[in-house]
């Protein structure tokens, strides 16, 4: 696999042919009981209610990005290449192969965003890595891989797209501002409560004004903090509220959908200033962590999603109501 970076756009993509080929999914779970896989294990964080562990992250048996080797960033004429240096490593949700996060209790919860938090904190030590990811696919329809309740992680030595524009588009409302265009989103959709799903002591779930998909919602943090590990690493308790609020906010949305994506958005690594980095000096006053999750719905999508323009036949106002509604 390579990176190869798109000179219009100025995004990165990974590509190659060296993918093997799908293998048919075992029978015997490779993340529970008996046939559980444990060489790969990278963390481990201990049981709750009795249970040998909580959440687990381990190497992604087909990793995208590989630990070793360097970036070595070449150009190829007007084009750039990259080797596909990083991490990807799948986040165990629960020890329970049916332990999901709407089903979990909210301490399972609480633990599986612990060690998200843990695990972004200890790659972002790395310098090599600009930027942890941390995204679920859960349902046919949203490409998932495993039985297993999974989340995935990719350490990258890159920014993702979707994040780089935040990061740019908060930047410059601070610098016109000095605010934060996160914090004021909240603090208006809260004045208006239109798109408000619920709330829950600091955290609060809303579909966002202008959604790319029908019933988006969005959870954030009232208290502005642009890294999602320091809070999650910060005093214990932090989490619990949001461990809480996800569960109840995916509950909802499964009384619309199954399929669904989720994407954790943090603060890019700046725990290495580079000459590069150098232009997001504002960045823990201007960037605002949150988490979106993005529902499939394919009869709605298929025959209507242009490639270029979202396009979503649900209001934000009208998907709000059927989540608020929704019996949970
Ligand atoms: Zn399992
Ligand atoms: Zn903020
Ligand atoms: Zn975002």
């Amino acid at each position: 696999m390579e990176l190869r970076k798109d000179p219009i756009t100025r995004s990165w993509v990974i590509t190659g042919d060296d993918v093997g080929e799908p293998t048919p999914r075992p029978q015997a779970c490779r993340f529970c009981g008996p046939s559980a896989d444990l060489t790969n294990v990278i963390a481990t964080l201990p049981g709750v209610d009795g249970s040998a562990w909580s959440a687990r992250s381990v190497v992604h048996p087909q990793a995208l990005y590989h630990i070793e080797g360097e970036a070595a960033r070449r150009g190829d004429g007007l084009y750039d290449r990259m080797g596909s240096v990083g991490a990807h490593e799948v986040l165990l949700e629960n020890p329970r192969h049916d332990g999901h996060i709407w089903n979990a209790s909210d301490i399972e919860v609480e633990q599986f965003l612990r060690l998200a938090a843990m695990r972004i904190q200890d790659l972002k030590r790395d310098s090599r890595f600009k930027y942890v990811s941390i995204f679920k696919n859960h349902g046919e329809a949203a490409g998932q891989e495993f039985d297993h309740p999974t989340s995935q992680l990719t350490a990258t030595i890159f920014v993702p797209r979707r994040v780089l524009y935040e990061l740019r588009a908060g930047r410059e409302y601070f610098e016109s501002k000095e605010r934060c265009v996160f914090c004021d989103i909240l603090a208006q959709e809260e004045r208006q409560n239109l798109r408000i799903v619920e709330a829950r002591g600091d955290y609060v779930a809303f579909c966002p004004y202008a959604p790319r998909v029908p019933y988006e919602t969005w959870i954030m943090p009232r208290s502005h903090e642009s890294s999602f590990e320091r809070t999650g690493s910060s005093r214990v308790g932090t989490l619990t509220d949001l461990a809480a609020l996800l569960r109840r906010t995916l509950q909802r949305i499964r009384t619309v959908t199954e399929a669904f994506h989720l994407v954790l958005h943090t603060s890019p690594n700046s725990q290495h200033p580079s000459a590069t980095l150098g232009y997001w000096k504002t960045l823990d006053d201007d960037y605002h962590w949150h988490i979106e999750i993005l529902p499939i719905l394919e009869a709605k999508a298929r025959s209507y999603t242009f490639k270029e323009i979202y396009y979503s036949p649900v209001t934000s106002e009208t998907a709000v109501k059927r989540l608020r509604d929704a019996k949970i």
